[in-house]
């Protein structure tokens, strides 16, 4: 696929991760016919939820095996312990383990054509009119450091590295002052738990209580064999590890076996820029591209790299590295006023114990039931029943201004 200048591998473009942003923006390109390098480093499993909704599940045609468990309905817990249900009417969400999930796209990548590469990215240089990526070959974690390590030229860089993307930091101005929550999870064995214990291996518990998270909510994400139990929060300093631990207490998960320990932040506002003007554009979380709120990444991921894909058409079919902007036009047009509304959401509804058991309170009304799952499920905001949206609106300020108690 690759010419080589100087011994260095051209291609036209290096997508550097290889998680669902990379992968996908890599599988799409490469399969037009663009030669396309996918660099990703191995040895680590994203630490995910790994909840999707069947609009992914539609949209990039996913293998209905990587499904480890279909979710009918999700249980909403308030501060006083009151739970709320929320039954699923029409379908299901999906999980997913990211290990397999994420490894399935990079090899479907691969098929579409694009050359896969292990190892860990390093930098962008410039040489002349010549744009390299530099990187340690290998499947080290911690890639060896010694060295300036190989390179590959091409015409546009896509970061689709994640949170905190190296390739974001050295080309985006602005992409290091980023807001984040932390989460944190632990996988449990889900397959031993006693029956007495209160977990459904068909329902997502998901706990608003500040001694749990006190910005932003715990989950327990059944995935048949394993659960990921976990909770984020965006102020520093708060202890996330005896947050689980509570969770675990309050869910009767205590005795279970934990697998596996792990967290990473979360980007919770896209980036006012993704591209570079020249030749670098990010995808993915390395954009910022996770809904406030609800912590959801792996669609917005996905939808985000194929706008990112078709933009990098464009620019490699014209040379026009204005082409590179319409991304994130075309990504806010079609998701910016649900992560507007999502952002308002985790503001009000997340900042105290009072308000929490209001939010919990609210999601009992049917109708709120049926347009959460619909916005969800299908990532349309539903305009067909004005009079639910009137409902809910009246009910919204009805709490806004305590005149009805939760
Ligand atoms: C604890 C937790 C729970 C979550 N739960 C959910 C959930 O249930 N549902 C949901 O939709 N979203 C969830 N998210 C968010 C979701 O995981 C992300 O939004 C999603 O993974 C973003 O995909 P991405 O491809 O942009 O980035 P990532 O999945 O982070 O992929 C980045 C890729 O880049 C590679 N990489 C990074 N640095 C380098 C480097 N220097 N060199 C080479 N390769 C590199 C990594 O190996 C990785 O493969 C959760 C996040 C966390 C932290």
């Amino acid at each position: 696929m690759s010419d080589k200048v100087f011994n260095i591998p051209v291609f036209d473009v290096v997508v550097v991760g290889g998680g669902p942003a990379g992968a996908t923006a890599a599988e799409r390109l490469a399969s037009q016919g663009v030669s396309v390098a996918l660099l990703d480093k191995a040895g680590r499993i994203k630490p995910c939820g790994g909840a999707i909704p069947p609009r992914l599940l539609r949209d990039f045609d996913i293998a209905p095996d990587l499904l480890v468990a279909r979710i009918a309905s999700a249980e909403m817990v308030a501060p006083s312990k009151k739970r709320v249900s929320m039954p699923i009417d029409d379908g299901y969400v999906g999980m997913v383990d990211r290990e397999h999930f994420d490894e399935w796209l990079r090899q479907r990548a691969a098929r579409a054509g694009a050359h896969r590469l292990t190892g860990h990215f390093i930098a962008i240089d410039r040489l002349g009119d010549k744009t390299m990526v530099r990187y340690h070959p290998g499947r080290d974690v911690e890639a060896p450091r010694k060295g300036d390590g190989q390179r590959l030229c091409a015409k546009l860089v896509i970061g689709a590295d994640g949170a905190c993307s190296a390739v974001a930091r050295q080309e985006i101005p602005g992409a290091h002052k980023v807001s984040f929550v932390f989460a944190y999870h632990e996988i449990i064995r889900a397959k031993a738990l006693r029956s007495e214990a209160a977990y459904d291996s068909t329902r997502c518990d998901v706990y608003y209580q500040g001694g749990i998270s006190p910005d932003f909510y715990g989950w327990i994400f059944p995935h048949g064999e394993t659960a990921s139990i976990g909770t984020g929060s965006a102020i520093k300093g708060y202890r996330l590890r005896p947050a689980v631990e509570r969770l675990k207490q309050a869910a009767g998960l205590s005795a279970a076996e934990t697998i596996r320990k792990e967290g990473a932040p979360i980007p919770l506002k896209p980036l006012k820029k993704w591209d570079n003007g020249r030749d670098v554009i990010l995808t993915g979380d390395a954009a910022g591209v996770v809904a406030p709120a609800s912590g959801e990444g792996i669609y917005y991921a996905m939808a985000s790299a194929v706008m990112v894909a078709e933009a990098a058409s464009r620019f490699l079919a014209t040379g026009d590295a204005k082409a590179l902007a319409s991304a994130r036009k075309t990504f806010m047009r079609a998701h910016g006023r649900v992560f507007w509304i999502l952002g308002m959401m985790q503001w009000f509804w997340y900042r105290s114990d009072a308000q929490r058991e209001r939010f919990v309170a609210i999601c009992r009304d049917k109708d709120v039931q049926r347009l959460t799952w619909e916005a969800y499920m299908n990532k349309t905001l539903v305009r067909a029943r004005p009079a639910a949206h009137m409902k809910i609106f009246f009910k919204d300020l009805a709490h806004l201004f305590r005149l009805v108690s939760p």
